[in-house]
């Protein structure tokens, strides 16, 4: 049912809506009416959502390239049930607000809720704005087949998103929704949504083992790279170890982030390829260590000393 890029994406969560729907489908459970995604991916929180939408309301057989009318709509973003509610979408008649979503929007959503539907119904807030068509960054959507044709952005909301009379007018709908209907809120933390809507909500973390690497403090520690000698190779160690502590990190997420980081560099500095793939190999045998349950300050001056040497 569910596409298997989310699997990869955000496993626990997959495995879990994935049982959830087959219940719901054997009526033995009830869809929830109010959830989070918290996380760092919030274009890609946005897809999860679709991706449920569309299996809950797909007529075909709820496989990822079903080409049923629901299915068919979902992916090209046209489905009457399916609804982004943001800072510039679900504006009501009249309602001005830019920077906001607005008290005006949520009654909207409360008269839309009166009318009866056919569908199981999706409200997906996030935060919003004008933006250029960007191919690069919507591949995750080609990839699952949905329709690239879209020109605004996908940020997570936080307390700003909201006017402050908004939530107090969204709560009724988000309590006692018609049945089949779906509020989901996208955000990077709880901790960013009044706690109000957070306590109606069940909140999932939808980050997973591959989560977009953000490798910029691995770069700026790494800056002399690939131009250092034996010589600094213990203070570049004595330097991740501190990031280590100073973060609350650990090992194998910084060793991953420096392959990360390493590969970016391999796709634009071709001179210096062989060195490249050779201390990628070298970061491989450091978290082969690291399993092996060595001890992190062994590893990572073993890694930076090789790294220096060339071999
Ligand atoms: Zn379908």
């Amino acid at each position: 049912m569910i596409n298997p890029l989310f699997q990869n994406k955000f496993p626990f969560s997959a495995n879990y809506f994935s049982e959830l729907l087959s219940l719901v489908f054997e009526n033995k459970r009830e869809f929830p009416q109010a959830l989070i995604f918290e996380g760092a991916d919030t274009k890609m929180q946005y897809l999860f959502s679709l991706e449920l939408a569309r299996i809950l309301n797909c007529i075909g057989d709820k496989s990822s390239n079903c080409d049923c009318i629901n299915c068919k709509w979902i992916k090209t973003h046209s489905h009457p049930a399916i609804n982004n509610v943001s800072e510039i979408h679900f504006k009501g008649e009249g309602d001005e607000s830019k920077t906001v979503i607005s008290a005006k929007q949520a009654r909207e959503i409360e008269k839309a809720l009166m009318l009866s539907s056919d569908y199981h119904r999706f409200f997906i807030f996030f935060s919003s704005g004008e933006k250029e068509y960007d191919p690069f960054e919507l591949m995750d959507f080609q990839n699952l087949n949905y329709s690239t044709d879209i020109n605004y952005s996908f940020n997570p909301l936080n307390y700003g998103t909201f006017h402050q009379t908004t939530p107090n007018a969204l709560l009724k709908s988000i309590e006692e929704p018609p049945k089949r209907t779906t509020f989901i809120f996208l955000t990077k933390s709880r901790e960013e949504i009044l706690p109000t809507i957070v306590s109606r909500c069940q909140v999932f973390k939808l980050s997973g083992l591959r989560e977009k690497i953000d490798y910029s403090n691995i770069a700026t520690m790494f800056s002399l790279y690939p131009n250092f000698g034996y010589k600094d190779a213990f203070d570049i160690s004595q330097n991740f170890q501190n990031y280590i502590k100073e973060n609350n990190e650990i090992l194998e997420n910084v060793l991953n982030k420096m392959l990360v980081y390493l590969m970016e560099l391999l796709k634009q500095n071709l001179s210096m390829n062989d060195k490249i793939k050779r201390d990628i190999a070298i970061i491989n045998d450091a978290i082969k260590h690291k399993k092996a349950n060595m001890n992190d300050k062994i590893i990572l001056d073993t890694m930076f000393l090789r790294m220096a040497r060339g071999y």
